[in-house]
């Protein structure tokens, strides 16, 4: 286990839950499901610094482009857009896993089932695409749903100039269906964090950033604990489960951030054997529970699944986040694997749109009811059983 920072953690773990209510969608378009806008970034955590090897991959201009005077066409929303004017080139890497590659201006990855858009100074291992397009698919294939569902309403791209300065490299860009993902450089330590939408998914993970630049602010440099020498795999598998859930259904807090916590950890399990850099994070991980008020059991498992929470500080909802991934994980094991796509067909079935952050009690009622209906009257006392039982969610 490497040095972990329990003080940064727990920082970050509380911006990141503090951002999360923050962040809106920025589609303009009138969208199918309401409210729909998952976000949530959350732990980084540190570790020890790591060696960089900068070895360049291949880099190639652009050849999806099309003219650019031809506008965003309504109606087909999963058409690919790139203006032909864009001076930032397409880049490929190579799949070997000690190669990098290392941003020095603004440029793009187009892969099967995401865009992915380099800050400058980001640095990618080559094998990166490969990994998220692993974990994309195993997120698919655990949920039992899509990451680009026909029911979504794709939109072009938001303007996220405030991450770059300003300016908005991708201004008029739309990734069809494919997930854009958007890799971010903290430039001035401000305490950025990964976060997600249904729409994208932003990450700011500070083993992505190059050596040069992490050297070049005193504040990275002096603090060599705040990255690990892996690649946090384990984020992105959260802020990408987020995406994909959110294009397919509206969760409740509890829900949106337990589905995120408990995939994350069984992506990362099952891709770790044959996925060297998702194994090498795997080993370095720190699984972090972040407590909750109040010990689970069956006689109060109902009603704090529909207090969501709501009643303490955004600080200290990480609550949401242990109940929410117990919970799931005692449906996969107690339900069957179909648990999520089950829940996910009830929920768009009835009509159910929760919006993350905003508690609406009536509405938390009717997902509890749905939860019943669909494992059982007694789902919620015997969830608190097995959390006694379990020594699950017994900890303040
Ligand atoms: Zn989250």
């Amino acid at each position: 286990m490497k040095n972990i920072s329990f003080p940064r953690t727990a920082l970050i773990s509380a911006s990141a839950l503090l951002a999360g209510i923050i962040l809106l969608c920025s589609c303009s378009q009138i969208t199918k499901n309401t409210g729909r806008n998952t976000s949530g970034g959350e732990k980084q955590n540190g570790a020890e610094t790591a060696a960089v090897t900068t070895t360049e991959v291949t880099t190639s201009a652009a050849t999806t482009a099309t003219d650019d005077t031809q506008p965003y066409v309504d109606g087909d929303n999963t058409q690919i857009y790139i203006p032909d004017s864009t001076p930032y080139k397409k880049i490929t890497l190579d799949g070997v896993k000690d190669h990098h590659f290392i941003a020095d201006d603004f440029c793009y990855i187009e892969s099967e089932k995401c865009f992915i858009f380099l800050d400058k100074d980001i640095d990618l291992p080559g094998d990166f695409v490969v990994n998220v397009e692993a974990i994309i698919t195993e997120i698919e294939n655990q949920l039992g749903i899509s990451s680009c569902p026909d029911s979504y309403n794709y939109c072009p791209l938001s303007d996220n100039s405030s991450y770059y300065g300003g300016i908005n490299p991708w201004k008029g860009w739309h990734t069809g269906n494919k997930i854009p993902i958007f890799l971010m450089v903290d430039r001035k330590s401000e305490g950025l964090i990964s976060c997600a939408l249904s729409d994208e998914t932003i990450f700011v993970i500070y083993e992505l950033f190059s050596e040069d630049f992490w050297n070049s602010v005193p504040d990275y440099k002096n603090n060599p604990w705040r990255r690990m020498d892996a690649v946090d795999y384990g984020t992105i598998a959260h802020e990408l489960t987020h995406t994909i859930t959110g294009r397919n259904c509206d969760l409740t807090d509890i829900l949106t951030e337990g589905i995120a916590e408990y995939t994350s950890r069984t992506v990362i399990d099952a891709l770790a054997d044959n996925y060297p850099s998702i194994g090498e994070y795997n080993a370095q991980r720190f699984l972090y529970d972040f407590g909750v008020p109040e010990s689970v059991n069956a006689d109060n498992a109902e009603r704090i699944f529909i207090e969501d929470y709501n009643q303490l500080s955004h600080v200290e909802r990480g609550a949401q986040y242990d109940y929410g991934r117990c919970l799931f994980n005692y449906l996969n094991n107690e339900y069957g694997a179909d648990y999520f796509s089950r829940l996910n067909s009830y929920i768009n079935g009835n009509g159910l749109h929760y919006s993350y952050g905003n508690y609406d009690e009536a509405l938390v009622t009717d997902y509890a009811t749905a939860l019943k209906e669909l494992f059982g009257d007694d789902i919620f006392t015997k969830f608190g059983d097995w959390c006694v039982k379990n020594n699950q969610l017994q900890y303040y």
